[in-house]
């Protein structure tokens, strides 16, 4: 009967736990920049510099002006489930943070060389722990001004499997880009800047100002987009829209430059989807698309932002009151506006 036993239950070691976790969140360079930017906005950074070399997959490299973490809580911030975000039920339901599961870190550090360097504002002195594949080292101490760096090489270095999934630099290098122009876009207040290799390749300065703001709109989505665009402010029942709609005219063959976000984060809904889709609909064939940038804000009560380990999709309470208050607005803009502005389309 020896071979008809039970096989034992075991506990997964915390690595292999975190190599688990990191399939969900670090697909690629770009889903790392996106944990580590999220993590300085959190932190309240004004100003974030990328670095990155080999688009990401030799390094990446995220440094922010913000909070900083205590020296004491570095080993800590590494491990799985640990946060200073939430501690209590009542917490996840009205969730203020960009994060919140205390994953992303150990998930990257258990498939790179990751460097965490930081000086809480309250300290005078900063901290550094290096981690290889999940082990870290000893906690040393260091020089740096109130702040965090994120430091993540040779990604993939002890799962090549996963390694074989990535693509040119180039290929990653725009998918960076791509993830920063969407955070950039919510994120005003904080300047950002991208090098790579060396090379300076994005600058968005802190915009503070409407003209400002217009002027970030403008170096993300074009000046042409600027030039056939309304924005717009709404409010209704606690819910408020703003943000650049496109008009009808100034349409793509592909929904590739549509940015949406519901409290300052970047989500892809089917309820969103739907309402814009449906706003357009008498007035953009059915293979062209609008371009906008908009932001919903609500009481963080009416919406769940626990439902994907990457946190790109929402679940609103009442998704029917906020489908209608969407089409309705944004039908009526694009009804007002009656094609009063200059008609272009671009490819
Ligand atoms: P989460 O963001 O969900 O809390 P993370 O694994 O991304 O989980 O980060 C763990 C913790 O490390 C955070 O809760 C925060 O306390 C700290 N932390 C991470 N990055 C930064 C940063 N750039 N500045 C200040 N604290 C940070
Ligand atoms: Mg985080």
């Amino acid at each position: 009967m020896a071979n008809e036993q039970a096989p034992r239950v075991q506990r997964l070691d915390a690595t292999l736990a975190n190599q688990i976790a990191a399939g969900e969140v670090v697909e690629r360079p770009a889903s790392i920049l996106k944990e580590l930017l999220e993590n300085s906005l959190d932190a309240g950074a004004t100003r974030i510099t990328i670095h990155l070399e080999g688009g990401g997959m030799d390094l990446l490299s995220v440094e922010d002006d913000g909070v900083g973490i205590l020296a004491e809580d570095l080993p800590l911030a590494l491990e799985r489930h640990a946060t200073s975000k939430v501690a209590t039920w009542e917490d996840l339901q009205a969730i203020q943070t960009m994060g919140f599961r205390g994953e992303a870190l150990p998930a990257i550090a258990s498939v790179s060389r990751l460097e965490l360097l930081s000086r809480a504002r309250s300290q005078n002195q900063a901290a550094r722990l290096q981690v290889t594949g999940g082990m870290a080292a000893a906690l040393e101490p260091a020089a740096r001004a109130p702040g965090t760096t994120v430091r993540v090489a040779d990604l993939f270095f002890n799962v090549p499997a996963r390694r074989k999934f990535l693509r040119s630099p180039a290929a990653e290098l725009s998918r960076n880009q791509k993830v920063l122009r969407q955070i950039a876009l919510a994120n005003f207040p904080v300047a950002f800047q991208l090098i790579q290799n060396g090379r300076s390749l994005v600058q968005f300065p802190t915009a503070t100002d409407a003209e400002s703001r217009a002027a970030r709109v403008a170096a993300i989505m074009g000046e042409g987009f600027l030039a056939n665009a309304l924005y717009i402010e709404q409010e209704d029942h606690g819910l408020s829209l703003s943000g650049w709609l496109g008009l009808p005219t100034y349409n793509r063959a592909r929904g590739d430059e549509q940015y949406f976000y519901v409290n300052g984060r970047p989500v892809r809904d089917p309820v969103v989807s739907h309402a814009l889709r449906a706003a357009y609909n008498d007035v953009l064939f059915q293979d062209r698309h609008p371009l906008y940038a908009l932001y919903l804000e609500l009481p963080p009560g009416r919406v769940d932002v626990n439902v994907h380990p990457a946190k790109a999709e929402v679940r609103f309470r009442d998704s029917r009151e906020i489908h209608d208050f969407l089409f309705h607005t944004l039908r009526r803009v694009i009804a007002e506006q009656g094609g009063a502005q200059p008609r272009v389309t671009v490819p």
